[in-house]
This record gives structure tokens, sequence and C-alpha cells, in this order.
């Protein structure tokens, strides 16, 4: 795997060393990472997480090694790690992995550990190198993994077409006398169906319940004139997430939704037409409040413009007032303003990515206040 193929190779090989460079460069000796986005970020393996040790050492200097349970040596070298020019150790039920992790380091004085592991393996970690100081990975690996390749970028594109082809069916269950529960459950198996490989939330809001930002779904039953706003995504088998919000409306919407509606595709245009290299974070945040504040629903603008997504569904970077990091072409995020008076409330979320000359929406589905017949 040459460099001539970095560009279109979702985990390229290269990375391990990008992210010793990166170690370097942060202050770390060393990066420990357990199962998680980190893990499949560096070496494409995506382990399942157990209270057994998995844990890819990358040394500032040296060479890296992947130490696994020895009954998981088979998955490993079946997964893209298995190509990587990567040892892999595996150690037995009767060993201790923590000691073995602290005799490859030897004397280390500041570590990283991915931002995901779990305490029980930190404390032990840190037991077993009791003179190196934890920090956390993302440190060292956040603006690699912020700044997406060109085939991280495809992997998106593909993740939000499928959520914008589920996105293209809600309408049809919006049906009154049904919950929020029976759509949410048509929802995930579409997001199954049109080619994710988990369904990891699927938020039907209806009525009062879409002026709560995060509400769930629940058997409140649907009503005409209702407004549902439908949060949705999933993670494709590449690893990579979608999520995408529309707001739907069961019969004529009253006159206040229509109106402050209007309002949030505004708001929703002007960030998205905000976004090109060197503007910052924050400035993109500002430009969604800007129609919202202006109209008077400022207030009602309870949370942040967006965050970046990739291996996660939340990751850096965050559009947020006080992140004043400027956009990088590759960033991917969402514009996701909402206004939520109540008794209604209204979404409108599409992920984006920073081009070198200004932005790319990777969610196409319409953006008006679609009308589902009552
Ligand atoms: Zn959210
Ligand atoms: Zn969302
Ligand atoms: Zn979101």
């Amino acid at each position: 795997m040459g460099h001539a193929q970095e560009g279109t190779e979702l985990f390229p090989a290269s990375r391990l060393r990008a992210v010793a460079v990166a170690a370097g460069t942060a202050g770390l000796d060393a990066l420990l990472l357990t199962p998680g986005p980190d893990l499949r970020y560096v070496t494409g393996y995506n382990a399942h997480e157990s209270e057994r040790l998995t844990c890819l050492v990358v040394p500032a200097d040296g060479e890296p090694v992947l130490v696994v349970p020895r009954l998981e040596l088979r998955g490993v070298h079946a997964s893209p790690a298995g190509a990587l020019d990567l040892e892999i150790v595996g150690w037995d039920e009767t060993d201790d992995p923590y000691a073995l992790v602290a005799r490859r380091l030897g004397s280390v004085a500041a570590v990283g550990l991915s931002d995901r592991m779990w305490a029980l393996m930190v404390l032990r970690l840190r037991a077993a190198l009791p003179a190196a100081r934890q920090e956390l990975a993302s440190v060292a690996v956040r603006d690699l993994r912020a700044r997406k390749s060109a085939a991280e970028i495809e992997a998106l594109r593909a993740a939000g077409a499928a959520i914008d082809r589920v996105h293209a069916q809600v309408p049809g269950w919006l049906r009154p006398g049904r919950t929020e529960a029976d759509v949410a459950a048509d929802i995930r198996a579409a997001i199954l169906a049109e080619g994710h490989a988990t369904a990891d939330f699927a938020i039907v809001g209806s009525g009062p319940n879409g002026a709560s930002p995060h509400h769930t779904a629940a058997d409140r039953v649907l009503q005409r004139g209702d407004t549902v706003v439908v949060d949705i995504g999933g993670t494709m088998p590449t690893g990579y997430c979608s999520d995408c919000t529309r707001t739907y409306a069961i019969g004529t919407p009253p006159a206040d939704v229509a109106e402050y509606y209007q309002v949030l595709k505004d708001a929703q245009q002007a960030a998205f037409a905000a976004v090109r290299p060197g503007v910052t974070a924050e400035s993109v945040d500002a430009a969604a409040r800007g129609p919202i504040s202006a109209a008077g629903y400022g207030d009602y603008f309870v949370h942040r413009t967006g965050h970046g997504i990739g291996l996660e569904t939340h990751e850096d970077p965050y559009i947020v007032a006080g992140n004043s990091e400027a956009l990088q072409p590759g960033h991917a995020f969402s514009v996701e303003p909402g206004i939520y008076p109540g008794p209604s409330g209204a979404r409108i979320e599409d992920i984006v990515v920073c081009t070198p000359d200004g932005c790319e929406r990777l969610n196409q589905a319409s953006r008006e206040l679609i009308v589902a017949s009552a």
C-alpha cells in the first residue's frame, strides 16, 4: 500500500506513522488506544469493547504494537490491521496485559489515552506505568481525525445519501393515530435497509415534544396539525456516521410554525453560506444565530449550531460560540439550527464538508417544511 493510493483508501497504512509524529509534537511518548474510534481510525480494526485489554501502543519513536487477547488474534489478522506493518501480540488468559504494555514502553514520561477508554483500563495503566503522566490521545489525534481525506468524505457522502433515502420515506409513516415509537421503529428498520450497519438514534418529536431538542420517541399519538421533528442517524459498514434532521407537518401547519420555519431555513442557509476555509467555527454559529435573533426567536435556539462527524456522530470540530479554531478543507460537521418556542419546535440539520473554496452539503433532501397528508 504505497503513498500513491493514500487519498482513495479509507484506512491508509500511513496513519500509524502520522499519529506517532502527532504524539511527539504533542509532547507525548506514546499513544495507548483501546477499542473505539481512535483505534479504528489508525488501523481500520473495528474491535469490540470488553474487559479484556486490546491496546494499540504507538510510541512517538519506535515500533508500534497491537496487544490483543489471544482468542481474538484471528479476527485481528482478518481485519485491515492485519495488512499493516504492525506487530500483533496475543496475551493468554493468565497473563497480565498491562505489564506487557508497560514492558514494551519502557520508561515513559507521558502517554495519551484514547478519550473513550474505560476507567478500568485507565486506572490499571496508571498502576502499571506509575511514572507516566496520563493525557487524552485527542490532543494528538484530533486534528488528523477532523480533517477528512477524500475517501472519508466519500464515506460520509454515502452515509448522507443513505439517510436521505430514509427521510424520503418518513412522510408515509406520519399518520394520525400512530405513536412516535411506531414511527421510530419504521425509521430504524429503514436505516438498516438503506445500508447502515447500525441504527444509532431515531428522534421523533411530535407536537409539544418537538420543542424538546433531544426528546427520543415515546408513546405520544400523532395528531392532525402536529409538527414533527425527525432527527435520525446510523453507522455505515465503513464506520462513518449519518445524522440528518427534517421537520414535518401532519396536515396544514399552524400559522406561527410556518412563520418561524421560514426564519429557520434562512438561518440554516446563512450558516451554510458562511462556511469556507479560514472562517472560525464560532462565526458559523453566529451566522446561524443572526436571522433567528433578528426575528425575535433568539432565546429559543438553545443549542450549538453543530458538531463534527466521522467515525463518531459527535466529534471535533464543534460549531459553537467560544471555538475560535479556523475551519479547514476536509472538516465535516453538522449545521443544525433549531427554534423551539413551544408548543412546537423545528430543526433543520445537514452534514456539510468544508472544501478548498467553500462548502458542500452531504444531505440533499428538501429543507422545506414537508407536509404529510393527514
Ligand atoms: Zn443532537
Ligand atoms: Zn441530528
Ligand atoms: Zn447532529
